[in-house]
């Protein structure tokens, strides 16, 4: 795909330790890939060389002074868009938030750097993380590296397209509906959705509170889990932050597979998927049964209802998180004869389509006469949802799935039918409303060259079990290097 050199975290240490390379001169490498590569792909909105180059230099500083590195140390990451940081713009690719400069970080980002990460820039994404193709930000798509006539995935475009293009070693991206997995599949690399509250979202501009997750892309799997364990653990700002100890994901991960249940959802290899797609996902299966692992087939009957779930919950909490751009707190403020045109003013110009479209859809859903038939219907649904993984856990170890329907469609194939856009997400919204960890990762590429994902879900804290089988299945089809 790219001639560019592919570093991962743990080549960064050995070059670091080897002296073959600085954290400064590594840092700088990756800015002149970004140079030549982001005016096609606009993978970037902003980039914060000041404070990249400030903590190479304090890696190199340390290296010289023979103080044993932290585990991230000199390894170059990218934001996305709607996690703060502080002193560099964070958007939201909105123009409600163009001008926005956080005086904060986010505890994801903290960690990250405290690790040793240098902060390249901040990633292109769905406005608001509203989206599946990227298509929705106020600052253009992003185009998908494996195929520039084609979209990234979303929401998290911009984050996926960083790392396939290796114009970062790794990136965070959110997840409220598929947003790490779906852009991974898509682009061809590895991406990670922990478990609900396994990583603090303290400085995650909210799109809708209960389902948004932080989460990792890298190139491989063994690189997922040095960023999960960096980002993981609970964090006294975020309430939400479960107290549950991190294990150590390396030692686990080298568990032996032989014998683990893999549980096959007969409702996700229904009507709808490309050919292509269910080919590939059925010959990673293949591949799981060599490593030793046993197939179980599942049902989980509620699979059918997990979009229209979905868009009631997401669209109904966005409703409520985005009233706060009003123009008085935060943002964009076009100004009116009245306070009433103020906020129509303000709102008006500061949000796009589709975001209108939710927030429309929301207020609807959660509207007085409408609650009980919408809202509250949509959370028992999603209860039932959450009761197929909990009985699917019963008689596997794992479930596994395609990520996405399709591979990359073309840009604009889909902008103007949001039905279409939305059913996209039909194998990765399951997962957010049920509150398991997840991770796709590549499992070949069709006749056209267009990266595949494979999904595999776990219970709810088991993201070393994931990686377990993730990494098996990545060393047995060659695609980790
Ligand atoms: N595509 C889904 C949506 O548009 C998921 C977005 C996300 O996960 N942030 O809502």
């Amino acid at each position: 795909m790219s001639a560019v050199k592919k570093w991962t975290v743990f080549s960064v240490r050995a070059a670091l330790d080897a002296k073959t390379i600085s954290a400064r001169e590594l840092t700088a490498e990756f800015y002149s890939r970004i140079e030549k590569r982001n005016p096609e792909l606009n993978a970037y909105l902003t980039l914060s060389p000041e404070r990249a180059y400030a903590q190479a230099d304090r890696v190199d500083a340390m290296r010289a002074s023979g103080k044993p590195l932290p585990p991230l140390a000199g390894v170059p990451v990218a934001i996305k868009d709607v996690i703060s940081t502080r002193g560099i713009r964070t958007t939201c690719a909105s123009r409600m938030l163009e001008d926005y400069v956080p005086p904060f970080d986010a505890t994801a980002v903290a960690r990250l750097e405290d690790a040793g990460a240098v902060i390249l820039g901040k990633t292109n994404c769905d406005e608001f993380a509203m989206g599946s193709s990227n298509e929705n930000s106020a600052f253009g798509p992003v185009r998908n590296p494996v195929a520039l006539d084609r979209v990234p995935g979303g929401s998290s475009g911009g984050s996926a397209a960083a790392v396939a293009a290796q114009l970062a070693v790794g990136a965070l991206g959110t997840d409220t509906g598929g947003s790490i997995r779906q852009p991974g599949a898509l682009c061809g690399v590895p991406a990670m959705m922990p478990t609900y509250g396994r990583v603090s979202r303290y400085g995650l501009i909210a799109f809708a509170s209960s389902l948004d997750r932080i989460g990792p892309f890298a190139t491989t799997v063994s690189d997922i889990a040095a960023f999960l364990a960096v980002i993981s653990g609970r964090d006294e700002n975020d309430s939400t932050s479960a107290s549950v100890p991190v294990p150590g994901f390396f030692a686990e991960m080298q568990k032996p597979v032989e014998g683990m249940r893999i549980g096959i959802p007969a409702e996700y290899f229904g009507e709808g998927m490309d050919p292509e797609v269910r080919q590939k996902v059925e010959d990673g299966i293949e591949v799981l049964k060599k490593l030793g692992c046993r197939t179980v087939n599942l049902s989980m009957p509620h699979t059918d209802y997990a979009i229209a779930t979905y868009y009631i919950v997401a669209n109904a909490e966005a409703s409520s998180n985005l009233a706060r751009f009003d123009g008085v707190r935060y943002g964009l403020r076009v100004d009116g004869s009245s306070l009433r045109e103020m906020y129509e003013n303000t709102r008006g110009r500061g949000f796009g389509t589709e975001v209108k479209r939710r927030i429309m859809l929301g207020t609807y859903a959660l509207s007085s006469g409408y609650y009980d038939a919408y809202y509250l219907r949509a959370q028992k649904v999603r209860s039932l949802i959450t009761r197929d993984f909990t009985e699917a856990f019963k008689k596997a170890d794992v479930i596994v799935t395609p990520t996405s329907p399709s591979p990359a469609f073309r840009i604009g194939e889909r902008i103007d039918d949001p039905l279409a856009m939305y059913l996209s997400d039909i194998y990765t919204v399951t997962g957010d409303l049920a509150g398991v960890p997840a991770i796709s990762i590549p499992c070949g590429v069709t006749s056209d060259r267009l990266p595949i994902g494979l999904q595999i879900f776990a219970p709810a804290f088991m993201e070393a079990r994931i990686l377990q089988l993730a990494r098996a299945f990545e060393g047995a089809t060659g695609d980790s290097s």
